[in-house]
């Protein structure tokens, strides 16, 4: 390990890697985040109607995901944009997972709407605009149910595990870290996917580590290739937008991929995947040899 970054982040003591602390594995419904299996998120941004959500959690299910999203709370850069269903949209993700048995991942926008969001969710996810909102972070950390906490759009790797920390101060461990793209001066993208973060991450803390590729890229041309970058360096899942109909999507449709695009994604994924296990049976070795720590 980098002495250096062991260093450095080792005053967020509830999250970060000592030598004498074992890696976090977070419970989510009946699945575990952190302990091997690559765990595969995926919905639309938003839940718009029943058909609608109903019909990409038996798609994506089909096609190997164990996690459905869909935000029912909508934090928009326009307040002229969908704000999400609400409590209506959280009973429709309710009724989606009694079909599909897909645990449930939706963002908590408001320290008010932890409590109810709770009743519905498996995994409360923290947006990029959030995760510096302290008071929302306290009350999750107060809140029995695991997080998905996602990094700032210009929040460095240090401030993401400051915010982690504040929700472990506050009783709840059960973290997990999403690298979903930093703001740059590039503009080719919607935001920069952070490659970096993840090795980076896993080898300074203890909390697993996923990626969203859909917020990073912006377009779905490119949602494939990053997952694949995602799963080579060490990612313990995906969070990906999918839609039935991208081109009707009340948000985020040129980065949602369609149900056969999710389908080929996930088949495309199975030889990295490999490639990663691989990479954690001889990773002592390949340290050594590469020089790299
Ligand atoms: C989302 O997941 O739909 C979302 C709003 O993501 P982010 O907070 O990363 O922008
Ligand atoms: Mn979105």
């Amino acid at each position: 390990m980098n002495a250096r970054w062991n260093g450095q982040f080792s005053c967020f003591d509830l999250v970060a890697k000592t030598d004498d602390c074992s890696p976090v594995t977070v419970t989510v419904g009946d699945l575990e985040i952190g302990g091997g299996d690559f765990i595969v998120m995926a919905g639309p941004c938003a839940v718009e109607s029943e058909h609608q959500i109903m019909q990409t959690a038996e798609a994506v299910a089909a096609a190997g995901a164990r996690i459905l999203r869909g935000g029912a709370y909508k934090p928009r850069s326009s307040p002229y944009s969908f704000q999400g269903l609400g409590v209506a949209g959280l009973k429709l993700l309710r009724k989606a997972r009694e079909a599909t048995g897909l645990a449930i991942v939706t963002e908590v926008m408001s320290e008010a709407d932890v409590d109810v969001i709770a009743e519905y969710a498996d995994l409360m996810q923290v947006g990029a605009r959030s995760m510096e909102n302290f008071s929302l972070l306290e009350a999750l950390g107060r809140c029995e149910r695991p997080i998905l906490l996602k990094r700032g759009l210009t929040a460095t790797l240090e401030e993401l595990l400051r915010s982690a920390q504040v929700i472990a101060m506050s009783g709840n461990q059960q973290i997990i870290l999403c690298e979903r793209g930093i703001r740059t001066f590039e503009t080719a993208t919607r935001n920069t996917l952070d490659i970096s973060a993840i090795p980076v991450l896993k080898a300074v803390s203890r909390l697993p580590v996923i990626v969203d590729p859909s917020h990073a890229a912006g377009v779905r041309s490119l949602v494939p290739m990053l997952a694949r970058a995602a799963t080579v360096v060490g990612a313990d899942g995906l969070l990906v937008e999918v839609h039935p109909s991208p081109e009707h999507a009340m948000s985020d449709g040129d980065q949602s991929l369609t149900f056969a695009q999710f389908r080929n994604m996930m088949v495309d994924l199975q030889p990295y995947l490999a490639l990663q296990e691989d990479d954690r049976r001889h990773r002592p070795r390949l340290l050594v040899a590469g020089g790299a720590d």
